[in-house]
């Protein structure tokens, strides 16, 4: 065995209802007076932020961060002074703190309320004329993530779901990522575990806390996995899908899902054995499917609105981008699986 694992530098509180208190010290732990606070809805975020130093409350948050947007949010940042951040939303609001924190250099303290996981990542995104550039920068890696299950208590069941699905891809995408690691599989499997667990009981009871909070624990350790492992087949499919045709992120990956997972497991059957095991057995991919069906995720590329025409547009532009671990589609392949996503037609 031999292989050399980053840990991110990053302090993570799980805090129940508690993260008013949590904002507070974290925010002084940075030595913060002046704090820019960034929110895609206000009304959610007053509440948490009762107690800390705050000099603007910034609620301009587009999803995949228009460059423009972030234009706009650097330069009330530099108008109010502000020495840190403190964000409170999905991955939208947390990847807009981001952009900030790029050119800045202004420390995060990120407050997630969905699934998404941007929060454990370094990876910044940003979307200029249609076309989404990523990089990766330690700047941009929140210093402290505070995950209080309580806020999400009012997230929608079909959002929550497409976005704890999301959670449940960077747990899939780990197994075989570019720099995975045992470390990294052993995250993702927990995870896998933990989104098994928490997902169902979200659809069940929607305002319980045990079930948004073993979601939230999942979708952490989703993300640190995803972070060090790197993107494999189905984030780069995503990744074009998304851009050209400017698809809603959780829910492209959740209707995705099980036909990249069918596509790619039977040519890993050591990640397949241990996903299925993380997911109660059975056929690892026909797992995914059902977890995806059961909690009810959107069921085909249709129901965003893709049409077959569309897919094998995408499918030209995304095969020579495609990674070959652990098996790499010729485009017949590729054209052939997204029909078939569009189509719905695994379930
Ligand atoms: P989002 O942040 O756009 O949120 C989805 C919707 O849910 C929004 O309308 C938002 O206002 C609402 N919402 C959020 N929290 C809520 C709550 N608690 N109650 C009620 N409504 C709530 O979507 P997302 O899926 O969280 O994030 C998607 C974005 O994050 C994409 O741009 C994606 O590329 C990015 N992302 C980045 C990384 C990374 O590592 N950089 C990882 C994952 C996702």
């Amino acid at each position: 065995m031999q292989f050399t694992h980053d840990w991110l530098p990053q302090r993570v509180r799980f805090a129940p209802g508690g993260a008013a208190e949590a904002i507070v010290e974290e925010v002084r732990r940075l030595g913060a007076a002046r704090v820019m606070a960034i929110a895609s809805d206000a009304t959610r975020a007053e509440p948490v932020l009762a107690g800390v130093p705050v000099v603007v409350l910034h609620t301009d948050v587009v999803m995949h961060v228009p460059v423009e947007v972030a234009q706009r949010a650097r330069a009330v940042a530099d108008e109010h002074r502000a020495g840190a951040l403190v964000c409170v939303g999905g991955g939208s609001t947390t990847g807009l703190a981001k952009a900030v924190a790029l050119t800045t250099g202004l420390p995060i303290v990120a407050v997630p309320t969905t699934y998404a996981g941007s929060e454990a990542t370094d990876v910044w995104g940003l979307t200029e004329h249609g076309r989404k550039t990523t990089g990766v920068d330690p700047a941009v890696l929140p210093r402290a993530v505070v995950y209080d299950a309580s806020l999400m208590l009012g997230l929608p069941v079909p959002t929550s779901v497409a976005s704890g699905l999301n959670a449940l891809a960077h747990c899939v995408d780990s197994m075989w990522g570019p720099r995975t690691d045992p470390i990294d599989r052993s995250l993702a499997l927990e995870g896998i575990r933990a989104l098994r667990t928490g997902l169902p009981r979200v659809v069940e009871e929607p305002m319980e806390l045990a079930g948004r909070e073993q979601t939230l624990y999942g979708a952490y350790l989703s993300a640190v996995a995803f972070a060090s492992a790197g993107s494999g087949l189905h984030h780069k499919i995503c990744h074009v899908l998304g851009g050209m045709f400017d698809l809603p992120h959780a829910e492209l990956h959740a209707a995705l899902l099980p036909y990249t997972a069918a596509f790619l497991l039977p040519a890993a059957p050591e990640a397949g054995r241990r996903i299925a095991e993380a997911l109660g057995g059975g056929d690892p991919a026909e797992a995914i499917g059902a977890l995806a069906r059961d909690v009810g995720t959107p069921r085909s590329l249709a129901a965003l609105g893709l049409t077959e025409d569309d897919a094998v547009r995408a499918a030209a532009v995304a095969a020579p981008e495609l990674p070959d671990d652990p098996r790499r589609p010729t485009p017949a392949e590729l054209e052939d699986l997204l029909r078939r996503a569009v189509r719905g037609a695994a379930f």
